[in-house]
């Protein structure tokens, strides 16, 4: 799409430290030019995604009501790159860590955890499976998928880069049935390669879910409380190895982002490459804009999107949808009493129980919530989805886990 006026750009698009902006008002800069400076190990530095002149520095209020400071910047139009821009030297995997910190990537599937820390492993000889998340799953998003397909050689050159340098025995290159060009694609690729298997996996939901993907591609279970790498496994989302091969080859950071433009407000709808700080706004305004006001828009799907209070909010590193619905599907349906049919337990990809979860919190049980183990609970919407009564259960389920954690840290509930 073309260039926006002005991008706005969090110094917290990831899990982590927020990075430490190093610009300030009147700062020229360039794409690619780092603005934002990682502040210690589990945080990722932030780039200019426009060519131009610092606006501001302003606190912003983002979707999930924290206070971040962000960099405003007036585009020159001229999208001049930044001198500094060079392919990194990689020789071996510390320096191929070391180049992936410096990319800004991070775990572009939506969860934003830097991609380096993620693949900085303490112990490499446990790796045994490295699984690329090639499934998504969640309704209306394809933005994943326009990537395998139209820059299918960056997705293979990030998965051999990823085999040279983290070595593991085997990987899994997962994708949904429902995607038989993209399996095509990467079969025919993985014929002529070793150690590399295309899986296609059943079309259903949570199946991009990083525990749910590991054991239907392993059959191992990740403990409570472990990381994938405990059964031996990494998983790391397609577009996120595109990435990270187009800055090995060039040098260029993540500056923009494929955003799957949807939803039945929505007049064109279509994937969109848009600079990362760009306002929603021009994101739907360059897709025709709205057939009928929007009642909601989200980050992300309709699942476990998070609702965007204004359009001015800017797409982000892990903004992989924006999605505007109409009133008709916009409206959340009216709770009515739990019938007790089990119907959210036994749709529970983690089996949980959120029926019981929702007495826990109504009674407001620590002790409870931590036996029912709402912790575990990844918000993937699923009893939410199914429950007859339409009880809200996953939106309880956030507030249920700050509960739990206010319970654990001895605070009141
Ligand atoms: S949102 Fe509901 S279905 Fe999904 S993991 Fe949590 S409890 Fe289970
Ligand atoms: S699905 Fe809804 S109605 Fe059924 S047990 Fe769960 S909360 Fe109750």
């Amino acid at each position: 799409m073309p260039i926006p006026a002005e991008v706005f750009i969090p110094m917290s698009m990831h899990i982590g430290a927020p990075a430490k902006p190093i610009v300030e008002a009147g700062s020229e800069v360039k794409v690619g030019q780092i603005i934002g400076e990682p502040v210690g190990f589990v945080s990722s530095p932030v780039h200019a995604s426009v060519s131009g002149k610092v606006k501001r520095l302003e606190e912003r209020v983002n979707s999930a009501g924290k206070l971040i400071t962000t960099v405003v910047i007036t585009s020159d139009g001229k999208q001049a790159l930044y001198e500094g821009i060079k392919p990194p030297e990689v020789h071996d995997r510390v320096s191929f860590l070391a180049a992936v910190r410096d990319s800004g990537i991070v775990g572009l599937g939506g969860a934003g955890f830097p991609t380096a820390v993620k693949l900085s492993l303490k112990e490499p000889a446990k790796l045994e499976t490295l699984i690329i998340n090639g499934a998504e799953c969640e309704p209306f998003i394809t933005s994943d998928t326009r990537v395998m397909l139209d820059d299918t050689s960056s997705v293979w050159e990030g998965l051999l880069l990823l085999q040279k340098y983290l070595a593991p025995p085997k990987i899994i290159f997962a994708i949904e049935k429902n995607k038989p060009l993209c399996i095509a694609a990467f079969k025919s690729l993985a014929n002529k390669h070793e150690g590399v298997e295309v899986m296609a996996l059943p079309s259903v939901y949570p199946q991009g879910g990083e525990k749910v993907l590991i054991y239907n591609t392993t059959r191992r279970i990740v403990p409570e409380g472990g990381l994938p790498i405990d059964v031996g496994a990494v998983v790391i989302n397609s577009t996120t190895l595109a990435s990270i091969a187009r800055f090995i080859k060039t040098g260029m950071p993540l500056v923009e982002k494929c955003v799957t433009v949807d939803g039945s407000a929505v007049r064109i709808p279509q994937n969109v490459i848009a600079p990362i700080g760009t306002p929603l706004q021009e994101l739907f305004d360059f897709c025709g804009g709205f057939v009928s006001s929007p009642h909601k828009i989200l980050y992300g799907g309709p699942m476990m999107g998070i609702s965007v209070p204004d359009l001015a909010e800017p797409v982000l590193k892990i903004t992989n949808a924006a999605l505007a619905f109409d009133e008709k599907d916009a409206v959340q349906k009216l709770e009515s009493p739990c019938i007790r049919c089990g119907r959210c337990i036994e749709n529970c990809p983690l089996g949980l129980m959120p029926a019981e979860i929702e007495t826990a919190f109504k009674k407001g049980s620590g002790e409870d919530l931590e036996l029912l183990k709402v912790n575990l609970c990844m918000e993937c919407g699923c009893c939410s989805y199914v429950c007859p009564a339409r009880r809200h259960l996953v939106q309880m389920h956030k507030l249920a886990k700050v509960m739990l954690k206010n319970h654990l840290e001895g605070k009141s509930l």
